[in-house]
């Protein structure tokens, strides 16, 4: 859809209960197209995405009020609530027949908006993927810091190639999202898909600030879920390790049994009831974690063949042609 020579921008954004940070951001995000499209670098026809991800506040109310306002706002809103990947990705399908290039950012202005020039200057440079670094993480807490950063280093550990310190903040292009459209998988982790799309990619480092207003969707708990869900969906090293575990343990084991058989021999048997419990209760232990992470990937084997859709879009601010 390439009517003018400057490339058209969306900016998708999801939105989770945000009602408090939605009417100050959502300027922030008018303004950089505006100012974007001053300099010659994308079109006046750029447009801010926003995706309301099933919010039980006055989010989407507030999304529809912005449409009327101005028609560079847009929104679209999720049946029901799905999660922060499944919303982006929505949110992404949706623009990727209307521009040339997305950038997806989170709402809650975390993210330094001001790293969209350089994405956009690299978008210019011949980069189809630019990725949104974070260069510190001063404003996080140390808790934060530290869970975050361990996060990428077990991902990566793990086999999920991801960009170290980059979430969800990132420029593609539409040539690129129409490729994406074909990883069906329903199991999403963008950040460890989009590179496996390939393509010309670099990186922008930006500050990240705390959040303006509102409470982080992502505590702990959510975190580790998504780094076992990034690890199980996109790499199988946990099998690999059990298998080279198993072969460790069954090694040790028949060394044991030599060692009993020898002692039984001998006539030196005597009653080992410690040894005996201890080794039972660390083999059936261990065999119960493998039998979990076996579980987990049979899981989602059983979620992919389902192939339930990942959103289902009930509203949208525009008539659909
Ligand atoms: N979000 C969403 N659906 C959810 C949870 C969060 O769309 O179920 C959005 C949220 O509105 C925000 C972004 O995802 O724009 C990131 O969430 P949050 O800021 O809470 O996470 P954090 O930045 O603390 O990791
Ligand atoms: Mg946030």
């Amino acid at each position: 859809m390439k009517h003018s020579p400057l490339p058209v921008l969306y900016i998708v954004i999801p939105c989770y209960n945000e009602e408090q940070v939605l009417p100050i951001t959502a300027p922030l995000f008018l303004k950089k197209i505006t100012d974007l499209a001053a300099v010659g670098k994308v079109s006046p026809d750029s447009r801010v995405l926003f995706v309301n991800d099933g919010s039980k506040d006055k989010t989407w109310s507030i999304i529809c009020d912005l449409a009327k306002q101005d028609p560079h706002y847009l929104g679209i809103s999720q049946s029901r609530n799905r999660g922060h990947q499944n919303a982006v990705l929505a949110g992404l399908m949706e623009a990727k027949d209307r521009c040339d290039i997305t950038i997806s950012i989170d709402c809650d202005g975390q993210d330094d908006i001001n790293a969209m020039d350089a994405m956009v200057d690299a978008y210019h440079d011949g980069c189809e993927i630019v990725y949104g670094v974070r260069s510190s993480r001063q404003t996080d807490t140390f808790f934060k810091r530290f869970t975050a950063e361990s996060f990428y280093k077990l991902l990566n550990a793990m086999g999920a190639e991801v960009v170290f310190n980059h979430a969800d903040y990132r420029l593609m292009s539409a040539r690129v999202l129409q490729e994406f459209a074909n990883f069906k998988e329903v199991n999403l982790f963008l950040r460890g898909m989009v590179p496996l799309v390939g393509f010309k990619s670099t990186s922008v480092a930006y500050e990240r600030h705390e959040r303006i207003a509102g409470e982080s969707h992502y505590p702990l708990s959510k975190m580790l879920g998504l780094a076992f869900d990034g690890i199980t969906s996109l790499s199988i090293k946990p099998i690999r390790f059990i298998t080279g575990f198993g072969v460790l343990v069954a090694v040790v084991s028949f060394l044991g049994v030599l060692w009993a058989v020898i002692e039984a021999i001998l006539g030196s048997t005597v009653s080992g009831w410690a040894s005996m419990t201890s080794i039972i209760c660390f083999v059936s232990g261990v065999q119960l974690i493998c039998l979990g992470v076996i579980g987990e990937y049979i899981g989602k084997i059983y979620m992919e063949t389902k192939s339930r859709p990942r959103y289902i879009i009930s509203e949208r601010t525009w008539e659909q042609e």
